[in-house]
């Protein structure tokens, strides 16, 4: 039979599933956490080794990884969250050890892909996926294909200014998209008024998670509907924005802060349409929550790796 190893690499857990040619199945699925005993690149290779589907035919390796990944030369450039993958030629380490063609990407973009081949996104051939939890990341597809940029540093939709001056940003800027409408902008936010006096009934709460918020804010509390809705306020300036720049057909947003409510998604569509230049772009236009779970890694790494044998038509080797 024809496999393809899929690898998805995250903070918490590394995990190596064996897919078929077709279907969403893994024939095999193992996963290990990446900090413990030894580095986790060692860590990394010994679990592929012992899912390595030696009884199969090896199409090829994808590897869906966080941080910042240079597809065309195969190298993990840095990875804030794991010790020793700074500048580290991953594909070639894969390459050596097992002797298959690897392809090393940015997690955001695959997760894109997950959502566009096996999601939310399917038959859209232009479209903007973003994920909205702790941080925001995200992925864009163009006339049917990833785009990556130059040095691969495209679609780093968290970090657009939207409030100069705003709050400091997880990378080290001011009043990016992501220090204001993230888990942490959205929690940081409340935080801080509640400090300064303004009143809520989680005010007793040490640091409320934003889902906490959330919950509040359905309940009529007004800090919190004010924290959510200035959240979803500047990520509907954002995403017009987006609309502008990349005109397309769907807008799918996953993370923990979409499931915020109504109040998230209205306030959100609100603002999107509010700062257009032309409702044009709203014609056909969809913006709707992810279809996939946490898999979607994955899936998106195995519909790229798919994509690359079947038409070779993508830039990323
Ligand atoms: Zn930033």
């Amino acid at each position: 039979m024809n496999v393809y190893i899929i690898v998805d690499i995250g903070g918490t857990q590394i995990r190596v599933g064996i897919y078929p040619e077709e279907g969403l199945e893994p024939l095999r699925l193992e996963k290990i956490a990446t900090q413990g005993e030894g580095k986790p690149l060692d860590r990394l290779i010994k679990l592929v080794a012992q899912t390595f589907p030696s009884e199969h035919t090896v199409r090829s390796m994808v590897v869906a990884a966080p941080g910042a990944i240079d597809p065309h030369r195969g190298i993990m450039v840095s990875a804030p969250n794991i010790p020793g993958f700074v500048n580290l030629p991953l594909r070639k380490v894969l390459v050596d050890q097992f002797n298959v063609p690897v392809s090393i990407n940015n997690d955001a973009n695959m997760a894109a892909m997950g959502e566009w081949c096996f999601g939310a996104g399917q038959g859209h051939h232009n479209l903007i996926y973003m994920t909205i939890s702790t941080g925001i990341g995200g992925g864009v597809i163009i006339d049917d294909r990833l785009l990556v940029g130059e040095r691969s540093l495209a679609t780093e939709m968290g970090h657009i200014t939207v409030l100069p001056d705003g709050p400091r940003c997880g990378c080290g800027q001011r009043g990016h998209l992501e220090s204001i409408s993230s888990g942490t902008g959205i929690a940081n936010y409340f935080a801080e008024q509640v400090a300064l006096g303004v009143p809520s009934v989680l005010s007793s709460a040490p640091n409320p998670s934003t889902r906490e918020i959330a919950e509040a804010a359905k309940e009529g509390d007004a800090l919190s509907i004010q924290a959510i809705r200035r959240g979803a306020t500047f990520l509907g300036v954002a995403i017009a924005d987006y609309l502008h720049l990349f005109n397309p057909s769907i807008v799918i947003l996953g993370g923990g802060v979409t499931k915020s409510g109504p109040l998230f998604w209205d306030t959100l569509k609100e603002n999107l349409a509010k700062h257009l230049c032309s409702q044009e772009y709203l014609a056909g236009f969809d913006i709707k929550p992810a279809a996939l779970g946490d898999e979607v890694g994955l899936l998106g790494a195995l519909g790229l790796a798919r994509m690359q044998y079947h038409t070779n038509h993508l830039i990323l080797s």
